[in-house]
Formats: C-alpha cells, structure tokens, sequence
C-alpha cells in the first residue's frame, strides 16, 4: 500500500497517527513530514497542513496530495506544488456538521446583537438592547458558496426556522433554499439578504470579491459571517463598513494575517465577534478515517469526490 507523510500536528502527533491507520489500514507505512530518515522517493501519499514550499515536488512517487484541511489554498500557493499529482480536499461528515454548528451560533449571535452584551460585560455595565429582539423568521441569511460546507450550513439555517438564500458558480437546488447563480444573479442575491454567511474557496476570482460596495446592498440591520478564508473580504472595506454603521455586526474566523496581529484594530471593535480559525476541524480519527477510505478507492482505481479541480481553483 505504500508509505503515508503526515505534517499534521508534528511529532507528537505521530503516535496516535499510527496508532489509528495500523487499525484502519494495516499494510500502510505512516512516517512524520520531519523524520530525518525519510526518503522522498519512498512517499506515495502525503497528508499536509501548510507543507514547506518545494518539499512535495521532491516526492518523485507520490499517488496522491491529501489536505488536512477543506481548503487546498496552504498547498496550491506553492508555485512548485506537484500538479500532475491528484490534491483531495479533507472531507467526512465531521467539518460539515462542525461548519454548520459555527454559522448557526454566528447567525443567532447577530439575530441577539450579542457584540453589544459582550461590550456590557467587558464594562460590567447592564446594557439591554433598545426594543425587542428580532426573530429568526425576520431574517434573511444569504449563503455565499454552496459546496461540502456551504450546503449543509443553509439547510440548518432553514431548519432553525431563517430564511435563507444561497448562491453558487453553477444552478442549484436545496430544499427551503432559494438559490442564486453566477454574477447574473449576485446583486439580487445580495440585495435579499441582511446577513452574508463567506463560504466559498480562495481562488484568484474570489480573492477581494466582498467590498464596501457589495456589503452596502444587504438590507440592514447588516451583518457578515467569514468562515472561507480572510483574503475574499477587503479587510479595509470591512473595518469603513463597520465604522459608518453599513455593518452591524461581523463574526470573524478567518483573517489576511492568522494569527491576527495584536495590531489589528478589529480585535477591539466593539460590533466584532473574533474566533481563531476555529470553525471547523476535523478529530484526527475522522480524518485517518477519511484519508483511508480515500487511500482505498486510489488504489483500487476508483474515483473519489473533493479532488481539487484545478480549471475551476477548488
Ligand atoms: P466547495 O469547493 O465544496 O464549494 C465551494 C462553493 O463555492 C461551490 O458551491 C462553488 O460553486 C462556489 N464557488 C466557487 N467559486 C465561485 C465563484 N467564483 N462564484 C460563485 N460561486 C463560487 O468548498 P467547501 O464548501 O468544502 O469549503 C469552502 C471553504 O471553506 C474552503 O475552501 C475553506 O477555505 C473554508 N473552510 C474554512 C474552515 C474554517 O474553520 N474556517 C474549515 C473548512 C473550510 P459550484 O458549486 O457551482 O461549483
């Protein structure tokens, strides 16, 4: 079956690493992305998180790229990536729920004005919101991105009772989901909506895609959800929207520069909620559990779904 290269939790993660696949995949060789001894030309497959620029391209024997992450951006921005070599996305049950778990407690933090009780609780002043709080039926979430993410989060948002509109590159169909397709179909997207859910891969088309403008076409009360990636919202159009009052409220989880630097005034602004990159990850056992099955299928020649299209960027 080959040898597996994990940089993913660095060495200390090795033991249960190993532990894991000798129960899932017994004949599998699993060795640690730093191990001093490992020849490249023995690696077939390779599961990384941000792996060092070029080191891949020197696993001359490599059967497949597996990101330890939903997102391929950490691998494909090494210009010397091996492109020949199939890239499969993280994927399993687990990121999805996880994802859909995170947007809905977003969304309910905007619906409850939560950034204004937590500013209360930092003053330890009793600050009650003026008038009574909106409902979920009032609001209007729109899901930008409809793929292995993007779809569960919009029908968990419907089955807590939003009204919930999604849009995609290509025609789309999800139960209680009004859809929304290609730049024909953004502004009226965007113009439905108060509440943008960012869940669409980086790719040079989407990098910088959410500006000033497009947040001033959301109905107000205005709020941004960014769970993708910190590079598709212009961070300077972010923090004038935020300031002038176009944005409510934004709950923030991925940033240009992670950590966010301590620099950074959004960590102080008080219509910001800010977690770090925290939305969805994986359980190394999901994920050895995924790469197995992935590793499975390679082998015995069939195909396997979130491989990295590299026409489309995701
Ligand atoms: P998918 O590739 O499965 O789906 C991407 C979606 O975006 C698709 O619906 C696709 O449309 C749409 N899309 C892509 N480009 C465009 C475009 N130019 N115009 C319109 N729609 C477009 O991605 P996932 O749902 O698996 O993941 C989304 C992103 O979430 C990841 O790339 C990653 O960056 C981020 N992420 C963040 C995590 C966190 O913890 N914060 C954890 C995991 C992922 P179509 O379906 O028509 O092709």
């Amino acid at each position: 079956m080959g040898c597996l290269v994990i940089k993913n939790g660095g060495a200390a993660a090795l033991p249960e690493w190993k532990a894991l696949f000798a129960r899932l995949m017994p004949g599998l060789e699993v060795r640690e992305w730093n191990d001093p001894a490992l020849d490249p030309a023995q690696v077939t497959y390779a599961l990384v998180w941000k792996p060092d620029p070029g080191r891949l391209a020197k696993m001359v024997n490599l059967k497949a790229i597996l990101s330890a992450a939903v997102g391929v951006d950490h691998i494909t921005s090494d210009p010397d990536w091996p492109k020949h070599v199939p890239l499969i996305r993280m994927g399993g049950e687990e990121p999805a729920l996880q994802m859909a778990d995170y947007v809905l407690w977003a969304v309910l933090s905007i619906l409850r004005d939560a950034a204004t009780w937590r500013v209360g609780q930092q003053d330890k002043v009793w600050t009650r919101q003026a008038g009574p709080a909106r409902m979920s039926s009032e609001m209007h979430v729109g899901v930008m991105g409809l793929g292995s993410l993007g779809g569960p989060v919009a029908t968990r948002l419907v089955q807590a009772g939003f009204r919930v509109s999604g849009w995609a590159r290509h025609a789309k169909t999800l139960e209680g989901v009004t859809c929304y397709t290609g730049t024909e179909g953004l502004n009226d997207f965007l113009q439905a909506c108060d509440t943008l859910v960012c869940l669409l891969p980086e790719t040079p088309e989407t990098i910088g895609m959410v500006t000033y403008e497009k947040l001033a076409r959301l109905r107000r009360p205005a709020g941004l959800i960014n769970v993708a990636r910190g590079a598709l919202v212009v961070e300077a159009d972010l923090q004038r929207a935020l300031d002038d009052g176009t944005l409510h409220m934004a709950v923030l989880d991925v940033f240009d520069a992670e950590p966010l630097p301590a620099a950074s005034p959004l960590w102080a602004h008080p219509r910001v909620l800010i977690t770090p990159h925290a939305a969805a990850e994986s359980s190394r056992p999901a994920r050895a559990e995924y790469v197995a099955s992935v590793i499975q299928a390679l082998e015995q020649g069939r195909d396997v779904p979130l491989r990295y299209d590299p026409v489309k960027g995701y």
